[in-house]
């Protein structure tokens, strides 16, 4: 008889939907994650009176509970969504280009095209076409989900086959001329962290379709109060936790998981194993090669790193509207040149595009009164930082970090002086807390290739499963996600306690 029905590595929002689905179900489980609290990115951290939020800048598909998206009945359905207070706003994005513009999307279909046409008359019928598309794609794979008809063809799903894999920078020509409108509608190629070239339309048309039909949210506390709902449900039905426990190897017996070393070399013996972890720490660093099926590691071998991000968090000692920011999200670019955007992620030059995100602006408590914080954030690769040699590192991310505040001051001229706390993230920081090659925080490339529906979370040990951004794909809804698909259709288990 094991200690456990199952071990979970990893409370990122995965790790939790997963560990609190099997726990909800009766199972004995047992959740190690070697950081001190849970989340993952999900997390915050305080610096002088500000308490930072890491990650969440905008959750997507939480919708109100008139009009509720599908993470908001996942949420409920986990007995989550009581124990969150959400501030929604309706404004979907601005876009600043100092200097040349400055664009505010509200999160309403109809504004929208209203906002666009008004900046880009002579585009006015290609606008009106392109959200008829974005909308059509959209709404076809959310209320038939193509992948589950057995006679999906393409003639039944035309447009379904016809722009799943066609590249974002192609269907963005078809519709439109001007650069500065291609950049305004896809601006949210960097929450996918691919340039327009390189990602799906499909995948681009439907974060922008889930933040304009489900308005963008906010939850009161960050995403740390969403980690630690999700770890007091947990407990409260059974789970067990352990905190700076992280999982060392994982025991193989006959092809099957048979129990987890943890780092101080306790053995706990379980039937199955679900990881948040990457898997490539998961079959390189965790279990002996002689246990690792070649398969895997020729999936592996064609999948590449995704991105990581710098993030500057900066606390201003004043209101927002003191230094001009009226928007939550900001997106601030240097041109709209978005390929070259993503070329710099992989050099120390500064960002062409970062996301200058005040969540005061939408949440009045977030900040103490008469305060503000920031995320500023832009995607990165680890790649560059690999090249600095150790004594350099703090001079480059002090550099890096000045590149970027050189821009949000061009946009917002005096926050530099009303900065009152600041910290940075690098690529190597998340690397550090997260374990993640390459510090990714949306698990592999969100290329077509990489996408989710090439990965296989179920892996051929049996026993063992993947839950978070490298198995499904990066942000907050499809992680969270992910945990509790996986957990309800482990076959493993499934067997164990039938
Ligand atoms: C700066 C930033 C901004 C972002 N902005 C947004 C946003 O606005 N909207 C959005 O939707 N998404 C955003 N994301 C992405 C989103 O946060 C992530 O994709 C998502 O949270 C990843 O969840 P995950 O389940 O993959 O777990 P992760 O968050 O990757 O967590 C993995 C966990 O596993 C633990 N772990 C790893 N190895 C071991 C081991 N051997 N033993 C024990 N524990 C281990 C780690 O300590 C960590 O806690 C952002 C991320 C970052 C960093």
């Amino acid at each position: 008889m094991s200690d456990y029905d199952a071990v979970v590595i990893g409370a990122g929002n995965g790790g939790l939907t997963a560990a609190l689905t099997l726990a909800k179900k009766g199972k004995s489980v047992l959740l190690l994650e070697r950081h001190n609290i849970p989340g993952g990115c999900a997390t915050s951290f305080i610096r002088g009176r500000f308490e930072f939020e890491v990650a969440l800048h905008q959750l997507s598909s939480l919708g109100s509970p008139e009009n509720p998206g599908p993470l908001r009945m996942m949420l409920d359905n986990l007995g989550i969504m009581e124990m969150l207070e959400i501030v929604t706003t309706d404004t979907m994005y601005n876009i600043v280009m100092p200097g040349r513009f400055d664009l505010a999307l509200p999160s309403d279909r109809v504004a929208s095209q209203e906002v666009l046409k008004a900046r880009f008359p002579r585009e006015k019928e290609a606008i009106d076409k392109y959200f008829d598309l974005v909308f059509e794609l959209c709404m076809q794979w959310v209320n038939i989900d193509v992948l589950k008809d057995p006679e999906a063809s393409r003639e039944k799903y035309p447009l379904f086959y016809h722009y799943r894999f066609k590249d974002a920078s192609s269907v963005l020509d078809e519709f439109f001329t001007d650069p500065e409108l291609k950049l305004v509608v896809g601006i949210y190629w960097m929450y996918l962290g691919m340039p327009p070239s390189r990602l799906a339309f499909f995948d681009l048309a439907l974060v922008f379709f889930i933040l304009l039909v489900y308005d963008p949210a906010h939850i009161k506390g960050g995403s740390q109060a969403l980690s630690n709902a999700i770890i007091e449900k947990y407990l409260e039905h059974g789970g067990t936790v352990r905190f700076n426990c992280g999982v060392e190897k994982i025991v193989i017996s006959n092809n099957k998981v048979a129990g987890v070393i943890t780092d101080d070399g306790s053995e706990i013996t379980c039937d199955a194993v679900i990881s948040n972890a990457s898997p490539i720490t998961t079959y390189f660093d965790m279990i002996d090669p002689e246990y690792v099926p070649p398969e895997e590691l020729r999936i592996l071998g064609t999948r590449t790193i995704g991105t990581s991000a710098f993030t500057v968090y900066i606390g201003l000692d004043c209101e927002p509207e003191e230094v001009g920011i009226r928007y939550g999200a900001n997106f601030l670019c240097t041109s709209t040149d978005m390929e070259h955007h993503f070329d710099l992620m992989k050099t120390m030059q500064p960002p062409g595009a970062a996301l200058f995100e005040c969540y005061d602006v939408v949440d009045r408590d977030f900040s103490p009164p008469g305060a503000c914080q920031i995320a500023y954030v832009a995607m990165q690769y680890a790649d560059p930082w690999y090249d600095i040699p150790p004594q350099r590192y703090a001079d480059a991310k002090y550099a890096y970090a000045q590149g970027m505040l050189d821009l949000a001051e061009k946009a917002f001229p005096g926050c530099r002086d009303h900065i009152e706390e600041i910290e940075l993230a690098s690529p190597f920081t998340h690397l550090r807390y997260l374990g993640h090659p390459g510090g990714a925080i949306y698990g592999a490339e969100q290329s077509p290739k990489d996408c989710n529906l090439m990965i296989d979370p179920i892996s051929r040990i049996k026993g063992l499963s993947f839950v978070g951004a490298w198995s499904t794909t990066g942000g907050f809804h499809p992680t969270l996600a992910s945990g509790v698909t996986v957990a309800r259709t482990i076959p493993d288990l499934k067997g164990v306690m039938s």
